[in-house]
């Protein structure tokens, strides 16, 4: 249950559900209208009396009741024709989440009908995705960037050793990206049209001429207010993005830092994986490389890295009990 996007993964079915962790609300009922892709669909483009948002905030629960609402309407799609069975959950919270968050979404599933429920640090499930040996002796770390928040830690003996969570990850791209185009462009433009420059056009370093890509973007001018196209290119969400990036290379710098040195001995010759959406920027691995010197690397499919961890988990909850945390 990510701040953008929520999956499930059944064991001997893989990944059932991937869809962005949304409603739709009405505000004169306080009514669930849609969940999902359904509610992404709608935002901006919603009367006054429907709100669309995202209950998870920096990745822990904002808001309760829609969480669970969710919750259990993702748990019965994936239970199917079983759902009169009580699954088994296995959920994933961040590293830097207090136990009172952690016991809030334990609480949540089990309200939407889990019957044991784990939780596990989302790096660890990342680690364990990307296909980072976990229980090994050895240093290994990790850069999970998803929406609402960025991770980076060092995981050796399944536990984690030494981390850093920021609020910047791709919620604050898109954001960035808005407020740049306003300044050089005089256009204002949408959550969702930022989003659609990062993930089609964007970039973390800047690129040579030739293999620039652009996009023609639809906003309003900020003077007039009238429809206005402007043509975007990579290297101006390079520019927006810059900023932002240099935090997350501070918190890698700084997870270095407080590393024990054989551990952090392990992570320089064997270098970090980049896990969750934000591992897609273009050149994102390069930009890391530059800035730190430790081999970067990109996981396979970084979107789906934390749900395939869990079904690893849930597989093998013998071989991972030092790395979950049950409740009771
Ligand atoms: P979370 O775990 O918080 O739900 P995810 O790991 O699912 O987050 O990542 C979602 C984020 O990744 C969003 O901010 C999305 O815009 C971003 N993202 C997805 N694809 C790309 C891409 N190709 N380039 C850059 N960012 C991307
Ligand atoms: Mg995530």
């Amino acid at each position: 249950m990510g701040t953008a996007n929520t999956l499930v993964f059944v064991p001997e079915k893989g990944i059932v559900i991937q869809e962005p962790s949304m409603v739709a609300i009405s505000k004169l009922d306080n009514k669930v209208l849609a969940i999902g892709k359904e509610a992404k669909l709608m935002i901006g483009r919603t009367p006054a009396d429907i709100v669309v948002y995202r209950p998870l905030k920096d990745g822990v629960i904002a808001d309760y009741r829609v969480t669970q609402a969710i919750l259990k309407y993702f748990i019965n799609q994936a239970c199917g024709f079983w759902k009169f069975l009580k699954p088994d959950v296995i959920i994933s919270v961040p590293a830097g989440s207090t136990s009172t968050e952690r016991k809030a979404v334990v609480d949540a599933a089990r309200e939407a009908g889990a019957k044991n429920t784990f939780v596990v640090k989302e790096p660890v499930l990342a680690a364990l995705g990307a296909g980072v040996p976990i229980n090994s002796a050895s240093g290994n770390m990790i850069v999970n960037i998803g929406g609402g928040v960025a991770e980076v830690a060092v995981i050796s003996l399944g536990g984690v050793v030494s981390w850093a969570s920021i609020r910047v990850a791709g919620d604050r791209f898109d954001r960035a990206i808005i407020d740049y185009i306003k300044k050089k462009y005089s256009l204002t433009i949408g959550e969702r049209t930022a989003e659609d420059l990062k993930i089609n056009i964007g970039t973390a370093l800047p690129v040579p001429e030739k293999e620039k890509l652009s996009m023609q973007v639809r906003g309003q001018d900020t003077i007039e207010g009238l429809p206005e196209i402007k043509e975007i290119t990579s290297n101006d969400i390079a520019e927006a993005l810059q900023p932002h990036l240099k935090e997350i290379i501070q918190a890698i710098k700084s997870v270095l830092r407080e590393t024990p040195p054989e551990l952090a001995a392990d992570i320089i010759e064997r270098g970090m994986i980049l896990t969750g959406g934000g591992a897609l920027l273009r050149n994102l691995d390069d930009l890391i490389y530059k800035a730190i010197s430790v081999p970067t690397y990109v996981s396979d499919e970084p979107l789906l890295c934390v749900a395939r961890g869990t079904g690893i988990i849930l597989d093998n909850l013998d071989i991972y009990k030092r790395s979950v945390q049950s409740f009771r």
